[in-house]
């Protein structure tokens, strides 16, 4: 007998058809004498709907009732799956975020998860029931709905999977598992037969989201094991791994890509020790994370411009904040683009392989692809492009780095 914690993302609970058919998912592993717990998502489209009401009604808003708004989607189907296993003679019930509860910091709209309170489910689990429980979602020290940002419900998954000591946490989506890039851009992308955290943390950072980053950090954390797959096929999935358990280490094992970036460049700022901290000290206080910088060299000794990039729905925010500093920094002007996407490759093996950069450079020049930005770490290389250019940028450089399927 093992414990199973299974996730379903939005695409696997899309309508009632499919509700059912994830109940027989559970089924099975009933059958076969595991003990499941269940995590939702909403139905797919629900929680972008259901943004779209917030931003509808208030542009700069309140994230404390932003959560109580987004955090619906997820009640419908745990609610909806209980019914459709009970009506199967399996006992379920369903469990909201506070229900359980699952304690999480107030950062509302990106919250941490801080701790779960499992003993009660897991006495029901023992007895033989169910628990569906509704992903994306958590409570305040304050007692208010909190969400864990978009695609939270793998760490909800992986969290509640850590906390009752399963065995496996399967996040079943509408992939049959990680690819070596997203295979709705790249239909030639292969599938990994496994990944390591380390990969598969720097892939969601970089923007890969099928599966969330906070999730993978969680699993590798606490060495859970994690497999993803599909809800549609019965194939194998994808193996979330140890490095150790890697046979045959590919020199780049993915390319990912993020459309969620902004580009920001402040016109002749002054060259001079101190402009950096002026610049990224307010912006950090805002709550604005930085990501790809360059500053390039001054030609009169005097002044430099500076680029950037934040993420796509801080970008107002950003320019509000840097206007503010434009005379103290002596700046000439704000320029700001989001029509740029970061496209990233990735590898473990990269470190000790030189030529990988050089390759990414030379696929791009060929197609006539402008680098606007370039960053690296030990196991990656970003440039930020034009947005127009993502399709072929990821496609060439898959092609290049002769990760093809056959
Ligand atoms: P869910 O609703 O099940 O959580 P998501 O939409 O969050 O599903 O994540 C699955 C999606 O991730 C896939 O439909 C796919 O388009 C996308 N994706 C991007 N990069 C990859 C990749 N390297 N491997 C697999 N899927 C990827
Ligand atoms: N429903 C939430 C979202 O769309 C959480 C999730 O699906 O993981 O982001
Ligand atoms: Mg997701």
């Amino acid at each position: 007998m093992a414990r199973i914690v299974q996730k379903f993302g939005g695409t696997s609970v899309a309508d009632t058809d499919r509700i059912r058919a994830v109940a027989e998912k559970v089924k099975r592993e009933i059958n076969v004498g595991n003990e499941v717990a269940v995590l939702l998502s909403a139905m797919s489209g629900v929680t972008n709907q259901l943004v779209a009401y917030v931003d509808d009604v208030s542009n700069l808003y309140d994230a404390r009732e932003y959560d109580t708004v987004v955090s619906t989607g997820e009640q419908v189907t745990v609610g909806l799956l209980a019914l459709v296993l009970q009506g199967m003679g399996i006992p379920a019930r369903s469990w909201l975020g506070w229900q359980v509860p699952i304690r999480t910091d107030n950062v509302h709209s990106k919250a941490r998860i801080k701790d779960i309170e499992s003993a009660e489910l897991d006495k029901r689990m023992k007895a033989g029931e169910v628990p569906v429980v509704a992903g994306f979602q958590g409570l305040s020290a304050e007692n208010r709905v909190t969400t864990l940002g978009r695609g939270g419900t793998d760490t909800s998954a992986v969290a509640l999977a850590v906390a009752l000591g399963a065995d496996r946490c399967d996040i079943y989506t509408d992939v049959d598992g990680v690819y070596t890039t997203d295979p709705r851009i790249v239909p030639h992308a292969k599938k990994l037969e496994r990944v390591t955290y380390e990969e598969m943390l720097e892939m969601a950072s970089l923007g890969t989201k099928v599966l969330q980053t906070r999730a993978v950090e969680m699993a590798m954390k606490h060495g859970q094991r994690i497999q993803v797959l599909s809800s549609f096929e019965d194939v194998p999935g994808t193996l979330v791994v140890d490095e150790d358990e890697i046979v045959e280490q590919e020199l780049v094992s993915g390319i990912a890509y993020s459309r969620d970036e902004a580009k920001i460049t402040l016109v002749s700022v002054r060259d001079q020790p101190g402009v950096a901290a002026a610049i990224f000290g307010p912006l950090s206080e805002a709550s604005i994370n930085v990501d790809m910088i360059v500053q390039s060299v001054s030609g009169d000794g005097e002044s430099t411009d500076m680029t950037f990039t934040v993420a796509e729905n801080d970008l107002e925010r950003a320019v509000e904040t840097l206007k503010a500093l434009k005379d103290q920094l002596g700046c000439d002007d704000i320029m700001f683009d989001s029509n740029v996407v970061k496209v990233s490759v990735i590898g473990v093996g990269m470190h000790s392989h030189a030529g990988v950069a050089q390759t990414m450079f030379g696929a791009l020049a060929e197609k006539g692809i402008n680098i606007q930005v370039i960053s690296t770490s030990e196991i990656k290389v970003s440039v930020l492009i034009d947005e127009e250019y993502m399709e072929l940028a990821l496609r060439s450089l898959h092609a290049a780095y002769g990760l093809d399927a056959k």
